[in-house]
């Protein structure tokens, strides 16, 4: 018997419900509008009252209407077919629809259930197998799709049956599993899963070892993310948090990406869609869609769709990691899924918070940054989730709640400059600020030192501290005047302006720098060093601007050049004669 309800109140999306029975937090129920049934989802109860958000639009509600509980929480649908998928919060399939906004009520299947999938066994009959096992494997594009056990089932199965190679959909039972108690059941390629719970089904979750490349120097250079490591990127707006993402997400070395876009503008998020198709994937050469999913949230939908969004696209990810697969989640932009739990809180009346968000926005937040990570599977194989999030902090003041709490769960910082930005130095990450927690990892300055160059880490510490020391000649030469300091101030500054216009400064709209792979990453900067390593001599500080000018010059078009042309090497042999 389901819980039944009669609506009582209604505050905007929250709605107070009162209950013929048990309800849990969390469970979803329908609200029926004159035979439209709107999803919502419980978030508190208090003895026979529930409150509920609705997930769509309530007008036209009223006292009385009628509520019927699910007895479950939001979940989403696995299966083949997620990726190259564009769906809303709620994985409403949103690219199968004419128009992007859906009726009220409306939901659509979020897999096609009548495409066919080459499936192939992987357990035998008679293999005892867990949740997250894997049973056989269907291709999705190129990649291998793994169907699983359901991460739901508790304790030990047999394999009764499993099928034969061959072609089907994706509601077909393709095994028959039987308990320790004797009872069969029945296994497709789809599952669901609640959104706010986190995926488990696997060995051990341990520390990351080794760097994601993204092809961004700032990143993989000076502050490298793990792979399953977390990051954020918190910036002004119109400093470049949507373009920095979006290079991550074209380059980043991994086999499936997802995307959760709460836009900030509502065009950004009809960008996604439009640009997004059209991508080619650098290290396939097909398109980048293809192991893509994207979650779209338009301003015009309700908070509660976009609470829901960042959740159902770690759900997906999770799903992907345990098939063995390096997974990327980009979420832009966290600050409006925070936004979108203010408002709840603030209409449940609840005892607010910082900036009026909710008291444990902290907790929350970490509680999703941990749901990231490297796992070993039962097999002995490894999966990861990475995850990057921006912050649109208002104002730009780093010291606002949700960045402070994302500050204390992610181990990436890439804080964006408004000043750099308004100097076109892109991306505009601040050199000083910015960091990666991983560099202190010794698992990662092991790899470091095995894949790019041994003693890696000290030289990424050396060209920060080049930074610094530029930065305080700067603020000297600022007081004192360009004749009133030494000579050394005037080379420690340009020295320091070489990493940056060479290292920090990439443009991600030109073909050739946009993608700089580690290897060549590693060639520059040991050239960067190579020429702050030496001392200059120089008459007056206008001829030391000139020889920096001219040799940053220089390096800014090996950076143009490919890797492998002779102009890039005809280039270096003129930095390597201009500091001879
Ligand atoms: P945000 O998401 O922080 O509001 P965007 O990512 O939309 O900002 O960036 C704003 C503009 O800054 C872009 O349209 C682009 O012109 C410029 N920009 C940002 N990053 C770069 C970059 N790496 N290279 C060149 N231009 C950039
Ligand atoms: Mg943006």
């Amino acid at each position: 018997m389901k819980t039944k309800g009669i609506v009582t109140g209604i505050v905007s999306n929250l709605v107070t419900v009162k209950v013929d029975g048990p309800v849990a937090e969390n469970e979803i129920c329908f609200i029926d509008l004159g035979g439209v049934k709107m999803m919502a989802e419980v978030i508190k109860v208090n003895g026979d009252s529930a409150s509920v958000q609705v997930f769509e639009s309530t007008r036209g509600l009223k006292g009385g209407d009628k509520v019927e509980f699910e007895g479950r929480m939001l979940e989403v649908q696995l299966g083949p077919g997620l990726l190259s998928s564009v769906y809303d919060g709620l994985q409403n399939n949103l690219a199968t629809m004419e128009n992007v906004f859906l009726q009220r009520g409306e939901y659509t299947d979020p897999l096609d259930r009548k495409k066919t999938w080459d499936f192939t066994p992987i357990a035998k009959v008679g293999d005892t197998v867990m949740a997250a096992d894997w049973l056989g494997e269907v291709k999705e594009g190129w990649l291998p799709h793994k169907i699983m056990v359901p991460f739901s089932f508790e304790g030990e199965y047999k394999v009764k049956s499993v099928k034969e190679a061959g072609s089907y959909t994706v509601d077909t039972v393709i095994a028959v599993l039987t308990n320790d108690m004797g009872e069969d059941v029945n296994v497709t390629m789809v599952q669901k899963w609640p959104v706010k719970i986190a995926i488990k089904g696997y060995k051990e979750k341990p520390r990351p070892n080794k760097i994601m490349e993204t092809g961004v120097r700032v990143i993989d250079t000076l502050n490298p993310i793990a792979e399953g490591g977390t990051g954020f990127i918190p910036g002004p707006f119109g400093c470049g948090k949507t373009v920095l993402q979006h290079a991550i997400a074209k380059q980043g070395d991994a086999d499936v990406i997802v995307m959760a876009a709460c836009g900030e503008r509502a065009n950004e998020v009809v960008e996604i869609f439009t640009e997004f198709p059209e991508l080619i994937d650098p290290h396939t050469g097909r398109h980048l869609m293809e192991r893509t999913t994207i979650i779209c949230n338009t301003s015009n939908m309700p908070v509660a769709a976009r609470e829901a969004s960042v959740y159902t696209a770690m759900t997906i990810c999770e799903y992907y990691r345990a098939m063995g697969l390096k997974c990327l989640l980009l979420a832009d932009s966290t600050s409006r899924w925070a936004q979108a739990l203010r408002e709840m809180s603030n209409r449940m009346e609840e005892l607010p918070g910082a900036d009026a968000f909710p008291v444990d926005l902290s907790a929350i937040i970490s509680n999703f940054y941990s749901r990231a990570g490297m796992v070993v599977l039962n097999n002995g194989q490894t999966g990861a989730v990475t995850f990057i999030g921006t912050v649109s902090p208002a104002g730009g003041n780093l010291k606002e709640p949700v960045t402070e709490s994302t500050k204390k769960a992610a181990r990436c910082f890439y804080a964006l400059e408004q000043n750099r930005a308004d100097q076109k130095r892109y991306p505009a990450v601040g050199p000083l600020d910015s960091y990666s927690k991983y560099l202190e990892y010794p698992e990662i300055i092991e790899y470091l030192d095995k894949t790019v160059e041994k003693g890696w880490v000290d030289k990424v510490l050396l060209a920060k501290n080049i930074v610094r020391k530029g930065k305080e000649s700067a603020e000297q030469i600022n007081i004192l005047g360009d004749d009133g300091v030494p000579m050394s101030y005037h080379v420690n500054f340009w020295k320091s302006e070489l990493v940056d216009f060479v290292i920090l400064q990439q443009d991600a709209f030109d073909a050739i720098d946009a993608l700089c792979p580690l290897e060549r990453q590693r060639f520059m900067l040991d050239l960067v060093l190579e020429i702050c390593a030496k001392e200059y001599e120089f008459e007056d500080f206008e001829k030391c601007r000139e020889f920096f000018k001219n040799l940053i010059n220089e390096l800014r078009q090996m950076n143009y050049s490919a890797y492998e042309s002779e102009q890039f090497w005809s280039y270096n042999e003129n930095v390597k004669s201009m500091i001879a």
